[in-house]
């Protein structure tokens, strides 16, 4: 990745699907970003596809193919974004501004040749700083590459314009990512589960990074590892109301962390358990080898010690739903190899998780969860925890209601007291639609 060159002033801006889902909200994108060109920033644009188009266009391909090859499937789900950034495009030039829309592979986005689910290895934004040299807005389609390898289209998986956007920030050398979405920025648990979650005003990005990875679909997950590595700060952000929204910062920038600070669930889950796992060294290693080379990322992994001599093993772990075919194919291929007895799934399980840097120095946060959902009566299938975060799979169907006990247990609800900014710079001062300041 080349250096960032500094570009005075330079400002991404990313629209989400819902706040490009008609004309009358790309009109309004539209005007947020001419008023920031006017403020005298060099300003990119990252949309997404409008609205529900990716999922109409995956629907599409499953219309026609039972597994879509991957890359037609690309080439089909990079359309949505070129769509929504030539209307805007279009409108910014009849509000005055010359703007210029630009595919990913014109922007400069090179990734590897994963298809649908790439990795940025190279921004080459030359084409871009070319244009907002000639006093042009820049708009780049969100969520896409182009494979070095290859030259194909890529797509960068679910969220993926969150990436593109953070990627190009740090290529240019932007002050800030900001990340226009339908919620006023990253709250304590889903609004659309938990109505009295809270907007927090700063994460770190250590929180948020256990926050993505687990669920909380606001900022992808490579988004935030991408700001982290890069230094670039995130402005998560209403499109619709003009106040802050959440900052993710380094942590030094933030201050001391409340005991929890969210409750994340993820309904993506899917489990494999394999049965009766010959016990001898290396066999874990060629089971989860034959999933890396089917691409698929395991979550969760538990194996435990047979307890007699000579007696089979039994491990489970959890994967993304949608990798459940391809990591199926996968240990079908090694079964008998290995001497695998049975391979069983379940595709409905889905994940809750409690996050909060203050976590690491407080004991019986763990003993805590565990009761609050005991007394819930949900039963806890698969525990894994890092320093700041304990996560539970469950069954599905308890996942809200796990979420919503846990939030309250936790004190996160409205009357909660939040940590502010102590440098003062982020911390909000203007009153927002959700009632706070
Ligand atoms: P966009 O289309 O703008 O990228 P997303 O749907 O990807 O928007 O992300 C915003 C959604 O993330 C919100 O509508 C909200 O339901 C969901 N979400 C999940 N967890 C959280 C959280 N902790 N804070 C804020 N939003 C969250
Ligand atoms: N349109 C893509 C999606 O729905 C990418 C994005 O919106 O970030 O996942
Ligand atoms: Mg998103």
């Amino acid at each position: 990745m080349s250096a960032a060159t500094a570009d005075p002033h330079t400002v991404v801006m990313k629209f989400g699907g819902t706040s490009v889902a008609d004309a009358e909200r790309i009109l309004n994108a539209s005007k947020r970003i001419v008023e920031a060109a006017e403020a005298g920033s060099r300003v990119v644009a990252v949309l997404s596809a409008r609205g529900k188009t990716t999922d109409e266009l995956l629907a599409m391909a499953h219309e026609v193919s039972e597994r879509p090859h991957p890359r037609e499937m690309d080439m089909l789900l990079s359309t949505g974004e070129r769509i929504s950034c030539a209307l805007a495009a279009m409108a910014i030039n009849d509000l005055g501004r010359e703007a210029i829309s630009l595919t990913g592979s014109q922007a400069g986005i090179v990734t590897d040749a994963s298809h649908t689910k790439a990795r940025i290895i190279d921004v080459r934004a030359e084409r871009i700083r070319d244009a907002l040299d000639d006093g042009k807005i820049v708009l780049v389609a969100g969520f896409q590459g182009v494979s070095t390898n290859t030259l194909d289209v890529t797509t960068l998986g679910r969220g993926g314009s969150d990436t593109t956007a953070v990627a190009l920030a740090a290529a240019l050398g932007a002050d800030v990512c900001e990340i226009y979405t339908d919620v006023a920025g990253v709250y304590s648990a889903d609004p659309r589960i938990v109505p009295d979650a809270r907007k927090l005003p700063v994460v770190s990005f250590e929180e948020m990074l256990e926050m993505a990875a687990s669920g909380a679909g606001v900022l992808q997950l490579r988004s935030v590892e991408y700001a982290r590595n890069y230094g670039i700060p995130i402005h998560c952000r209403s499109s619709f109301d003009p106040g802050p929204g959440t900052f993710v910062l380094d942590e030094e920038q933030t201050m001391e962390r409340p005991l929890v600070t969210a409750v994340t669930h993820s309904t993506d889950e899917a489990r494999v358990t394999l049965t009766g796992v010959p016990d001898r060294p290396g066999i874990a290693g060629e089971v989860l080898t034959a999933l890396a080379e089917a691409n698929v990322n395991v979550d969760m992994i538990i194996q435990n010690e047979p307890e007699s001599e000579g007696s089979m093993a039994d491990m489970s772990f959890t994967v993304p739903r949608a990798d459940l075919p391809g990591s199926l194919d996968a240990l079908e291929a090694i079964r008998e190899s290995i001497g695998i007895a049975g391979i069983a799934s379940d595709s409905s399980m889905a994940k809750v998780s409690i996050v909060g840097a203050g976590m690491r120095s407080h004991p019986g946060v763990a003993a805590k969860t565990f009761s609050v959902l005991g007394e819930a009566g949900v039963n806890i299938e698969m525990i894994a925890t890092s320093p700041i975060k304990i996560s539970c799979v469950i069954h599905e169907e308890q996942v809200a209601d796990a979420v919503r006990q846990l939030h309250t247990a936790f004190g996160l609800g409205a009357d909660a007291v939040l940590p502010e900014d102590p440098s003062g710079k982020h911390r909000p001062t203007v009153k927002t639609g959700d009632g706070e300041a």
